[in-house]
C-alpha cells in the first residue's frame, strides 16, 4: 500500500485546482470524512493534525459520470482507472442489471444506475436487452412494471409507436423517473412532444429534417445533401430548446464509426483495453477509407448540430455508449468531453455534463459535486482540463467512496476482467447480431 492508497477514514487531499462540478477554486483542499466530503476550504484554512496530501501540479475533480453505458463487468475497472465512478446504464436485462447495481462497492466498478430493459415495439432490434411490447397496453405495463423493479429512469427505443409515446411518458414521469428515448424513425419532436425528458444519439433529428433521406442511417449525416437541411435544422433546434429537452449525443460513439475503418485504429493504445470478444463482434471491420470519410463527415455534422443546440442552452449529458462501436471504456468519455468543445461547449461546461449537470438530471445531489454531504467520489488528474480536455488523461489517483485506487492497479484489474464476457446479456446480444451479420454475408 502507498501513500495514496493509504489514505481513508479521515483525511484532506490539495490540489492546485479543485473543480467543485461547477467553478474551479484555485489552491483549495477537500476534506473527506469516512467516504464523504465534509468541506471544501482554501489550503491555509485546513484544521490541524488532517493526514494531507498536496498535489501541485493537479487537477481534483468529482469522479466523473457516464450518462450511457451498456454494463458489462470488464468496463468497471476501466471506468474507475479513468476517473469515471458513476456509470447509468440505458438498456440491458432488468434482473441481470438490477443483481449488479447491488455489487459495485464489493468489486472494482463505479456506482451504477440503470433502467432496466430497452422498451421497444414488436419485434425488437435487440432482443436479449429488450422488453418487446404488442399494443398499446403492452406498453404501459412494461413501463409500470419496470418502474416499479426499482429502477433510476426508464427507456424507450426506436420501435414504439409514436401514439404510445404520451402515455408511456406519463406512466414513467408518475413514477418520479426521468423518461429517456433513442428515437430514431418518428423523429425527435414526435418524443418531445410527447414529454420526453431525454434524447439519445440525435440520430432521430434526421427523420425531423430529412424525412426523404437515403436508407443508411447515420451515414446520411455525411452526405452532402445534409448540408442543404441547416435551416431546417435551425428550427428543428429551436424547437428542441422551446420542449425543454435535454440532449445525450453519444458523439463518441459517432467518432468510432470512422476510426473502425482505418487501418489503424485497432492497434491504437487507446483499443488496448476493449476485450477482443467485443472487437470481433462489431469493431473489427476492413479498412475503408471512403466508408471512413462519409462517417468522419457525419460525425462533423453531429457536431455541428450540437454546436446549434449550444447556441440556444439546450442542456447536454456526457455518454460514450459503451461497448457500442467498442469504445473504450472510460478513455472514451474524456473522448467524449473533447468532441462536446469541438462542438462548441468550453471546457469547463463539458466538465460540468459529465458532473455537476448529469447528477441533477439524474436526481442525484450527491453525486457530481465537492461540496459538504457529497460522496467522497473524486479524479485527481495531472495538468489543467479546464484549459484543454485532455484526449488522455494522466489519472494520479480516483477516489471511490472515500478510499483512493491507483490506476495502475485498476488497469491489471481489467486485464483479469475480460471472461466473463461471453456469459453476460450483451455478450449474448452482441453475438446474436454477429451471427446475424455473417448470416446475411453468406447469403
Ligand atoms: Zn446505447
Amino acid at each position: 500500500m502507498d501513500s495514496i492508497t493509504s489514505l481513508s477514514g479521515r483525511f484532506a487531499w490539495a490540489a492546485a485546482r479543485v473543480f467543485d462540478g461547477e467553478r474551479t477554486l484555485v489552491d483549495h483542499a477537500v476534506l473527506v470524512q469516512d467516504g464523504v466530503i465534509s468541506a471544501v476550504l482554501p489550503q491555509h484554512s485546513l484544521p490541524e493534525g488532517v493526514p494531507l496530501r498536496r498535489e501541485p501540479d493537479c487537477t481534483l475533480l468529482p469522479g466523473l459520470i457516464d450518462t450511457h453505458v451498456h454494463f458489462m463487468r470488464w468496463q468497471g475497472p476501466l471506468f474507475l482507472a479513468h476517473g469515471v465512478t458513476t456509470v447509468r446504464d440505458v438498456g440491458n436485462d432488468l434482473e441481470w442489471i438490477l443483481a449488479r447495481r447491488g455489487e459495485w462497492e464489493a468489486n472494482l466498478w463505479p456506482r451504477l444506475l440503470c433502467v432496466g430493459p430497452l422498451l421497444d415495439g414488436p419485434g425488437p432490434v435487440h432482443a436479449v436487452v429488450s422488453r418487446g411490447c404488442a399494443d398499446a397496453a403492452a406498453a404501459l405495463a412494461a413501463v409500470r412494471e419496470t418502474a416499479a423493479a426499482g429502477v433510476d429512469g426508464i427507456k424507450l427505443y426506436v420501435g414504439l409507436h409514436r401514439e404510445w409515446l404520451p402515455a408511456m411518458v406519463r406512466e414513467g414521469q408518475a413514477a418520479g423517473h426521468k423518461v429517456s428515448m433513442h428515437c430514431s424513425g418518428s423523429g425527435v419532436l414526435v418524443a418531445g412532444s410527447a414529454g420526453i425528458d431525454e434524447f439519445f444519439h440525435l440520430d432521430g433529428i434526421l427523420a425531423d429534417v430529412w424525412p426523404m433521406h437515403p436508407a443508411g442511417w447515420l451515414s446520411a449525416w455525411g452526405r452532402p445533401e445534409f448540408a442543404r437541411t441547416l435551416d431546417r435544422q435551425r428550427d428543428v433546434a429551436d424547437a428542441i430548446g422551446a420542449l425543454g429537452m435535454t440532449a445525450t449525443p453519444t458523439l463518441a460513439y459517432w467518432d468510432s464509426q470512422w476510426r473502425i475503418r482505418t487501418a489503424d485504429h485497432l492497434g491504437s493504445a487507446a483499443m488496448r483495453h476493449v476485450p477482443t470478444a467485443i472487437i470481433e463482434a462489431q469493431g473489427r471491420q476492413a479498412a475503408d477509407p471512403v466508408a471512413a470519410a462519409l462517417w468522419q463527415r457525419a460525425l462533423r455534422a453531429a457536431q455541428d448540430f450540437v454546436g446549434l443546440l449550444v447556441a440556444r442552452g439546450v442542456p447536454l449529458l456526457a455518454g460514450s455508449d459503451v461497448p457500442c462501436g467498442a469504445v473504450p471504456a472510460g478513455l472514451s468519455l474524456w473522448r467524449e468531453l473533447s468532441l462536446l468543445v469541438e462542438a462548441g461547449l468550453s471546457p469547463t461546461q463539458a466538465l460540468r455534463a459529465a458532473t455537476a449537470a448529469a447528477a441533477a438530471f439524474l436526481g442525484q445531489p450527491r453525486l457530481g459535486r465537492l461540496r459538504p454531504g457529497a460522496v467522497a467520489d473524486m479524479v485527481l488528474v495531472r495538468g489543467n482540463p479546464m484549459e484543454r480536455i485532455p484526449e488522455r488523461p494522466d489519472v494520479v489517483a480516483v477516489i471511490r467512496h472515500g478510499t483512493a485506487h491507483r490506476p495502475g492497479c485498476l488497469l491489471a484489474a481489467a486485464a483479469a476482467a475480460t471472461a466473463t464476457v461471453d456469459n453476460e446479456p450483451w455478450g449474448l446480444q452482441l453475438a446474436l447480431h454477429r451471427a446475424a451479420s455473417a448470416a446475411a454475408g453468406t447469403r
